[in-house]
């Protein structure tokens, strides 16, 4: 079959006075007037367990949205079963028929759920309507269309044939389960980790964030209602270790697909080696972790296009993208006017409640979040070689606000140049115009990441220079645009280093990671 060509979702702009603004805001008072109850979902089975985790908006933290039902190790080892009990019937299904049910959840998201899962994101992980219609509505529709089409890419590329044999490759899933643990900062990556792996035949048990239950909850609604089949994907919530470990230790691990935060990604990587002698096949092990994303600027760089990618990359969703711009490297030149324009800027930024569409920013995303946040900003003033040169104020009476801050360091490998933060800190380290190729080499080595990065340049010879001296530094790499926003099927995202494994979410490499392909040759 010829699979619809995919486009790119359009973004709504939820306007004043627009139908789709107040859909959305109808869908947001619903959400914030209940509190639901969030089971598992093992096999056909809502499990109920019982043992609750509260569900609050992060920007205010009086809003019960729903009490979650947390599973243990005995749950997941049920959620294993259930996907490895639904494996054969869906394995053996035609392509197509995996297919379709990803398309019909491409048009109920599109339609239907497009409002519950936008008011969702917004509540549960304080995204303003734009930040969650960029993910949860167009990013995931794009995922699940754009999976279909490469998943039949894969399906119909066969290998040459002589006369007097034929040889087939059937794209076998993996054998045994998929792991998909998730973050809660893209509801997008959220669904695409578990849904990415069950288009290629495979079964899964996901394991979302404790941080975005909310919308975990819709997107298993939204894959029921397309008519996704019991047990194909299972969703156990709790404790992350114990569930983790749970899953880890089962033999009939096949594969993990995981986004979250590098020093969990390489614990996972130690358990599945001490465990590599139980298991029936090599997991294949897929990760987005970290990054330390920089913006270069040269001293031909368009100054207001600079200072804005710089303000959007830095502060849209508080910072809290793996992608986010959080070191920038200006030639000194520059940087009087340019702070001047990064200040004006970031003045004009309101932080507030999600539900009031006038505010750029939310909350950041907990408590941990923001006592790490804010003690790493506190902690560079008082070390005395960063100054704060705006915001630097933060409050959680009601909600876990903190303003958006820039510093400035006369130090490239200060800690702040250095760390992921993930929150809305900018630090910029200005340079000696002169000494541009040394500037060059230390945001080459001065993070263990390599995830995301932009250089910003009108002058053509200095964009091709930073290009080759950057060429590890980033697996996205971005000429005069904000390092985040990447959009499926035109910028594949991922990255090296201690940013992960690279295996590109929204092209057709991810989707190879899932299967197990057989060669069939056949004499006639
Ligand atoms: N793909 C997202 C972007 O380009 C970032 C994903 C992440 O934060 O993990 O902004």
């Amino acid at each position: 079959v010829n699979t619809p060509h995919p486009v790119n979702e359009p973004t709504r702009s939820y306007a004043p006075g627009t139908a789709e603004r107040a859909e959305l805001k109808a869908a947001l008072a619903r959400m914030s007037g209940e509190t639901i109850e969030i089971p598992m979902v093992i096999g056909a089975n809502n499990v109920f367990s019982g043992r609750l985790t509260e569900v609050r908006a992060p920007h205010k933290r009086s809003l019960l949205l729903a009490r979650a039902h947390d599973g243990n190790r005995g749950d997941m080892e049920e959620a294993i079963e259930a996907a490895l009990g639904a494996s054969k019937m869906w394995s053996e299904l035609p392509w197509t028929a995996r297919a379709a049910v990803f398309l019909r959840a491409a048009e109920l998201l599109a339609t239907r759920y497009r409002p519950l899962l936008n008011a969702a994101t917004m509540l549960g992980q304080s995204k303003t309507a734009h930040q969650a219609e960029i993910d949860a509505a167009c990013e995931l529709i794009d995922f699940l269309r754009f999976n279909v089409a490469y998943a039949r890419q894969i399906a119909t590329e066969q290998p040459e044939s002589l006369p007097g044999t034929w040889n087939v490759m059937e794209p076998r899933p993996l054998e045994g389960f998929v792991f998909a643990a998730t973050p809660f900062n893209f509801t997008a990556i959220a669904a695409n980790l578990p849904a990415a792996p069950a288009i290629m035949g495979n079964t899964v048990v996901w394991k979302p964030s404790q941080n975005a239950l909310l919308s975990a909850h819709w997107i298993m609604a939204l894959f029921r209602e397309a008519g996704l089949p019991d047990g194909v994907i299972n969703l156990v919530m709790g404790d992350p270790a114990e569930l983790t470990t749970a899953a880890l230790e089962h033999p009939s691990l096949a594969g993990v697909h995981f986004t979250g935060s590098t020093p969990v990604f390489r614990w996972m990587w130690r358990k599945i080696g001490e465990n590599i002698d139980r298991y029936r096949t090599y997991p294949r092990l897929v990760g987005e972790t970290g990054g330390k994303d920089f913006v270069f600027a040269h001293a031909s760089a368009d100054p207001t296009a600079l200072a804005v990618a710089l303000v959007r990359g830095a502060f849209e969703y508080q910072g809290q993208k793996c992608s986010a711009a959080s070191r920038a490297y200006v030639p000194k030149s520059m940087w009087p006017a340019l702070k001047e324009r990064i200040v004006e800027l970031t003045r004009m930024i309101r932080v507030g409640d999600v539900a009031d569409f006038r505010n750029f920013m939310g909350a950041v995303i907990d408590g941990r979040a923001y006592a790490r946040i804010t003690s790493a900003v506190e902690e560079a003033r008082k070390g005395g070689r960063a100054r704060l040169i705006c915001g630097g104020e933060w409050s959680d009476t009601e909600g876990f606000f903190i303003e958006p801050t820039v510093m400035e360091t006369d130090d490239p490998k200060h800690t702040l140049m250095e760390t992921e933060l993930f929150g809305p800190v900018l630090t910029v380290w200005p340079y000696e115009d002169a000494k541009v190729d040394e500037a060059l080499a230390l945001c080459d080595e001065t993070s263990p990441y390599a995830l995301t990065g932009a250089v910003f340049a009108r002058d053509r010879v200095f964009i091709e220079k930073a290009s080759k001296a950057l060429r590890r530094a980033a697996g996205n790499f971005y000429v005069n645009d904000k390092p985040t926003g990447a959009v499926v099927g035109q910028q594949p995202f991922g990255g090296g280093r201690a940013s992960g494994t690279n295996d590109k979410a929204g092209s057709v490499l991810n989707l190879l990671r899932w299967t197990s392909p057989r060669v069939i040759k056949e004499n006639f």
